[in-house]
């Protein structure tokens, strides 16, 4: 008998946060990429002997904000401690984190799935420090301690997610409310956020969890789907074969899609955790945290409610839209300044802007489009001034060089015609070039209708009214059957 086996998945998220100044000093928190290397340091997030740390309250801040819109609960009192463990990335030999007391627990995130939404439990919401930046070339290390000390907070689920893709709508779910709350910049590239990916794999309908492995630096939603399917696939082979799954770190080749073995149980850390003893336990004020709860602006998931209520929108249209705060703001002027139907609106931005947006790499942030200039666009193609396809030629004009919709489309000579005069002209004369194609649609071929309307359309440069031409053509075909 082939037995089928359930997968069970937890995930670690790491995010930075926002801050303008590091975790424990006055460091500036700088671009990983373009910042000269070890520019932005000092001797605390150095590790220097004697340094001492100094708790950044923003941060804290930020963090509250995450745990109460994950709905945590806020811990009044939470403790620092130190993980000890060597590498070169750690100047101090300790990482400060929170273990056994952190700022928040017990919380919740809904994502999609395919049999409907689903509640995942948030384990833990708890500060901690970035480590330095180490990278490898041409047989040498190099170390970069900009990054060393940057606030970082970690994200944790219960083991509640049962598929790959599950895992993705939550890490996409989860960065999208990270954006709306301002407190990451949401630049996966730049490996703001990171995940670790707790996989194991049980019978279907047993209960007990089995082994699991853990998958670190997983730096894109893809990389977290296809680590997670392998190992899935990986742990049931083993299991089928009557073999136990190990419990082990493991690393992900995105090369190969493959996981590989860092380390296994034998070599697992002990990181003798311990309160740190420079820090003072956290305690926060509760009308503090009530303050903060008050700043909250809506939400992913009220705002696609919101989106379907008042804009009449299917859902899923909706949570395209509100899958970025940016989106969904730009969304949202332009369907202010339109006369058209926010449906219209919707697969206008949907379509040719988010082609636009994709291929150029620019963020929505930085659209330079007015939403009125857009709005004025879609409503040409709406009210039929301008035919769809000299829409989009001229939406992605306005996208690359801005300008006026009207005086490009004045400028252009794209303003569609529906004198019947002007069309007539070119159907017949469509019609009169092409007799085998009038013989074969007459035969019975009717599809070549949309083919004689394309002729047309290209014989008037786009100008014609597709549905006029299609009348006219329509008649002019039925003349010459008899
Ligand atoms: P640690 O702190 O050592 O990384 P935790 O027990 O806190 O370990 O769990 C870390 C993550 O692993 C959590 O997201 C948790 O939900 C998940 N997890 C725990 N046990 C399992 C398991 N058997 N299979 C899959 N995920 C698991
Ligand atoms: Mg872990
Ligand atoms: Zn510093």
């Amino acid at each position: 008998m082939q037995l089928t086996y359930e997968p069970i998945i937890g995930l670690e998220v790491h995010a930075e946060l926002l801050t303008k100044s590091k975790m424990f000093c006055g460091c500036e928190v700088v671009d990983s990429i373009t910042a000269k290397p070890n520019r932005y340091i000092c001797p605390v997030c150095t590790g220097q002997p004697g340094a001492l740390p100094v708790l950044n309250q923003k941060a804290v801040e930020l963090a509250v904000r995450v745990g109460l819109a994950l709905e945590c609960q806020i811990h009044v009192e939470s403790i620092f401690a130190r993980k000890n463990y060597f590498y070169p990335d750690l100047p101090k030999g300790y990482q400060i984190s929170q273990y056994d007391q952190p700022l928040a627990t017990d919380g919740k995130l809904l994502i999609e799935t395919e049999s409907g939404i689903k509640k995942i439990r948030i384990r833990r919401v708890h500060l901690e420090e970035d480590t330095g930046k180490l990278s490898h070339a041409n047989a040498h290390s190099f170390i970069d301690y900009n990054r060393s000390g940057v606030p970082l907070l970690e994200i944790v689920t219960e083991p509640d997610l049962r598929a790959p893709d599950e895992a993705k709508a939550y890490a996409a779910k989860l960065h999208a409310i990270l954006r709306y709350l301002d407190v990451n910049s949401g630049d996966m590239e730049k490996g703001v956020i990171r995940f670790e990916a707790n996989v194991s794999v049980r019978e279907a309908g047993t209960e007990k969890l089995n082994n699991r492995t853990e998958i670190k630096n997983l730096n894109s939603f893809r990389s977290l789907a296809q680590g997670i399917e392998y190992e899935i696939a990986r742990q049931s082979e083993i299991y089928s074969r009557g073999g136990i799954v190990e419990q082990e770190t493991l690393g992900f080749n995105e090369a190969t899609g493959k996981t590989y073995s860092q380390r296994g149980k034998e070599e697992a850390h002990d990181y003798r955790y311990f309160p740190e003893p420079d820090l003072p336990p956290l305690v926060l004020d509760s009308d503090w945290i009530e303050s903060i709860r008050m700043t909250l602006l809506e939400l992913p998931d009220a705002k696609t409610k919101r989106f379907i209520s008042d804009f009449n929108l299917n859902p899923s249209d909706a949570r395209f839209l509100t899958s970025e705060l940016s989106l969904a703001n730009y969304f949202e002027r332009v369907a202010a300044k339109s006369k058209s139907s926010a449906k219209i609106v919707h697969s206008w931005i949907a379509g040719e802007f988010m082609r636009y947006v994709n291929e150029s790499g620019i963020d929505i942030a930085d659209i330079t489009l007015s939403p009125e200039s857009f709005a004025q666009l879609i409503d040409m193609v709406t009210y039929k001034t301008i035919g769809g396809n000299a829409g989009k030629t001229v939406l992605v004009e306005l996208l690359q060089n801005g300008g006026d919709p009207a005086q490009i489309v004045k400028e252009k000579g794209l303003t569609q015609v529906s004198d019947e005069s002007f069309i007539q002209e070119a159907v017949t004369k469509v019609l009169n070039d092409n007799p085998s194609e009038v013989e074969k649609y007459l035969a019975g071929k009717e599809t070549l209708l949309q083919w004689f309307v394309g002729q047309v359309a290209r014989a008037t440069k786009g100008k014609a009214d597709p549905n006029v031409t299609r009348e006219l053509l329509v008649k002019g075909l039925v003349e010459r059957k008899k």
